[in-house]
Formats: structure tokens, C-alpha cells, sequence
């Protein structure tokens, strides 16, 4: 980490601040109106991979650039950071990008393997890793044509919801690989496996049944247990849910482990909500408190920034500071107390409304922090990270930049 700090220092400067000027994208104009200075560093550093073969950023990295490391910028087709942000947290996600690159060595090794959204994927994450170049600017038209023909909610050229499309995302990489798995039944991926602790459970409970442990599954799948107690006969009733993100609410000048422990509190169910106790066979005040039984080994976090407000009739972003940390204790919230996780992504949504702004993602990768804005990657700071908790007080203009959504990965090995 030292190392890390000093070579940072000493080279590329980091992004300016003014990275942080709100950069709306009218609808359909597409990336042409994108930032001059962002459009002319992604010139310079294609010129610069066509030209004396060293870009920018490997000039940045020099010596420290890692080993097998590809580091490309993904090009805009008109609002498409969404997507773009979003896809740099999953190829930067080790665990996600090794198991996709190894069903890709499986389905490019099948004949009749038809076009989707899983496969248009793995297809543009072999294509960073197999590069020549350690660094460069990919187009994922195909897979960007894919999500558009699969999903109306993306067709438009509108501004969309980073968050949405990592739920569709997530979601139809499941829907494919459970399909794989009816027609075919060879490949590693699609083995049918039980899903350890949490299956029996969930289908017990009514909850979405999901028969199959994905690649999906094995990196981001956690499981809650909602715990309600009869305060009567002291009887807890258990149910248990799967979780691939949590959302949760964000609340003024505070951190996320506040914003956690507000989610996972402890709620009194009285008056209107009371719980129907089985074993006395009435309605009773009751407890009620979720706790993490099974932590992912991605834990993903939403912070719900876009509320919907009843009065205007529309959504409304909010600029809440909520400091993240770089470590997350989950503690209490947890069975296994001893839970912890490192940041390595962070999916920021710049601009002040819900419905223009654009996304961007500061990545941690090999003790570096790397900033990739659609087809422009450059070398961060740690300290750039506080730059997107948000604002300590509502209209006050200026910084814009929020973290959106986060990505920790768990520390010592597997859970
Ligand atoms: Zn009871």
C-alpha cells in the first residue's frame, strides 16, 4: 500500500476535481457532447496505443504496472455509462471475472452456442484479458445491443439507473445459466448443486427458488434470515431470504455502517402490524430484526439515493453525505461477527437529478486505484474516494459526484 501511495504520487496527477462538474447527456445526443476534456483524453490515449505503443496510463503505472493486467476504457453509445460503470466493477471483480472466463473456455468449445446476454459478456471480458495491449479503448457494441433487444427499460438513449441494469444484469445471467442447464447438462457451470444452507429454507418460505449455484450465486449470493418474536410466548419465527445487493436508505451526515445498523435494527410490530403468532394462535406485538446468516463473498451495497417524492410526483436525488469506509465491519449485523471486507469498486452517479447525470467507477485493482470514465482510465487516489460521499448540507451546490453503488470484497479467503 505504501508503494502504492508514493507511486501515485509521484506520477500521473490525479483527476481534477472538476471531473466533478455535473456532465448531463440530453437524451439521443449520445456520447457527441460528452466533455471536451474527457473526449480528447480518450483520443490521446488511442493515438497513443496506435502511435508509440505506451499509453498515458502505462507511462503513469511504468514499473508498477501489473503483471497479465489489461486496463481498457469502454466506448459510450449515447448514455451507455450505466452499463459502462457497472461492467468495469464486474471485470474488475476477480472472482466474477475468473469463472466467467472460464465459461467462456467452455462455451467457445460447444458448436451450437447461440448469442446472449451472458455470453456477449464473457465474450467482451475474454476480449479485454486476450488483448495485445495492456491498455486501450474497447467498443461492447455487441453486448450493448444485446441488453437494448433483451430489455425495453434500456432501448432508449435516455439516462438510465446503474443500479437497474446490474439487477437485470444479474438476474439474466442467472435465467441463461439455469436454461443452460435444462437443455445441456456437461458443463461445470451448470452442474446442479444444492444451494448450501439456504435453499431448503427459501423454498420452505415461499421464497424465490433457486436450485442452481452460479457463478452468480457463488460471488455475490448472501442470505438474510428475518427474525420475528412473539413478545408473548417469546416464540422467533425465522425466514430466510437470498440477496444478491442490499439497498438500503442513506440518512443525512452519516456512514454507511450507520445506514447498515438502521437497516438491520430491530422493529416493533404493535397496533396495525401485529404478528400473527402460531403458537398462540392470535395477533401479537412482536420484534422484528433481519440479520446477514450468510455473507457473500461480494457483498454489493445500494445506497438509495433516487427517492421517490410524493409531492412532486417524481424522483429526487439525494446529495446526503454517507462515508464509506475502505474496511466493513458487519459485526451484529452478521452470524459471523468476525465478517470483514475491503473496497474495491465504486459506481458514482454525477449530476444533481435522477434522470440526467452520468456514472462513473473508481476501481481498486492490484493496490492501485484507477478511475474509468467510458473510454478514459486514469491512475486515482485512495483519497479521491471521499470526494463522492455526498454533501453535508442540501443545495449547496458544487460537488455533484455520489457513490452509488458499492462493491466489498470479503477478507481471509471463501466465506
Ligand atoms: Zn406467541
Amino acid at each position: 500500500m505504501a508503494r502504492t501511495a508514493r507511486l501515485l504520487a509521484a506520477e500521473d496527477p490525479p483527476p481534477p476535481p472538476a471531473a466533478a462538474a455535473e456532465r448531463p447527456r440530453p437524451a439521443a445526443a449520445g456520447s457527441g457532447l460528452r466533455s471536451l476534456s474527457s473526449a480528447a483524453s480518450g483520443l490521446w490515449d488511442r493515438l497513443s496505443v496506435l502511435g508509440a505503443g505506451v499509453s498515458k496510463l502505462e507511462k503513469a503505472l511504468g514499473d508498477h504496472f501489473p503483471e497479465g493486467e489489461r486496463y481498457f476504457g469502454l466506448e459510450n453509445f449515447g448514455n451507455t455509462c450505466y452499463c459502462n460503470s457497472v461492467l468495469q466493477a464486474l471485470y474488475h471483480c476477480i472472482p466474477f471475472r475468473e469463472q466467467l472466463l472460464e465459461y467462456y473456455a467452455t462455451y467457445k468449445n460447444t458448436e451450437d452456442s447461440e448469442d446472449n446476454l451472458l455470453t456477449c459478456l464473457a465474450d467482451l471480458f475474454a476480449q479485454i484479458t486476450l488483448a495485445k495491449k495492456r491498455t486501450g479503448v474497447l467498443a461492447p457494441k455487441r453486448f450493448v445491443q444485446r441488453v437494448r433487444k433483451q430489455n425495453e427499460l434500456f432501448r432508449s438513449y435516455m439516462h438510465q439507473d446503474a443500479h437497474e441494469f446490474w439487477n437485470f444484469l444479474v438476474n439474466d445471467i442467472i435465467d441463461i445459466l439455469e436454461e443452460d442447464c435444462r437443455t445441456a447438462n456437461s458443463s461445470p457451470e451448470t452442474t446442479p448443486e444444492e444451494v448450501s444452507n439456504g435453499a431448503a429454507n427459501a423454498l420452505a418460505n415461499g421464497a424465490r427458488e433457486r436450485p442452481l449455484v452460479t457463478l452468480v450465486h457463488r460471488t455475490f449470493q448472501g442470505i438474510l434470515t428475518n427474525e420475528t418474536k412473539c413478545l408473548m410466548c417469546d416464540t422467533i419465527t425465522a425466514k430466510d431470504e437470498t440477496f444478491f445487493d442490499l439497498s438500503i436508505d442513506v440518512e443525512q451526515n452519516s456512514s454507511l455502517t450507520s445506514c447498515l445498523k438502521s437497516f438491520f435494527s430491530t422493529e416493533i410490530l404493535n397496533g396495525e402490524d401485529k404478528f400473527f403468532c402460531d403458537k398462540c394462535s392470535s395477533l401479537q406485538e412482536a420484534h422484528k430484526r433481519m440479520k446477514i446468516k450468510k455473507a457473500p463473498h461480494v457483498l454489493v451495497i445500494h445506497l438509495k439515493r433516487f427517492k421517490y417524492v410524493e409531492q412532486l410526483s417524481r424522483h429526487k436525488k439525494l446529495s446526503y453525505r454517507v462515508v464509506y469506509p475502505l474496511e466493513l465491519k458487519l459485526g451484529s449485523m452478521s452470524e459471523d461477527a468476525d465478517c470483514e471486507y475491503s473496497l474495491f469498486a465504486v459506481v458514482v452517479h454525477v449530476g444533481s437529478s435522477p434522470n440526467h447525470g452520468h456514472y462513473v467507477s473508481q476501481i481498486k485493482s492490484h493496490g492501485n486505484w484507477l478511475s474509468f470514465d467510458d473510454d478514459t482510465v486514469q491512475i486515482s487516489e485512495e483519497s479521491t474516494l471521499q470526494t463522492f460521499y455526498g454533501s453535508s448540507r442540501e443545495h449547496c451546490g458544487g460537488n455533484t459526484d455520489h457513490g452509488y453503488i458499492l462493491f466489498y470484497e470479503r477478507l481471509g479467503g471463501k466465506s
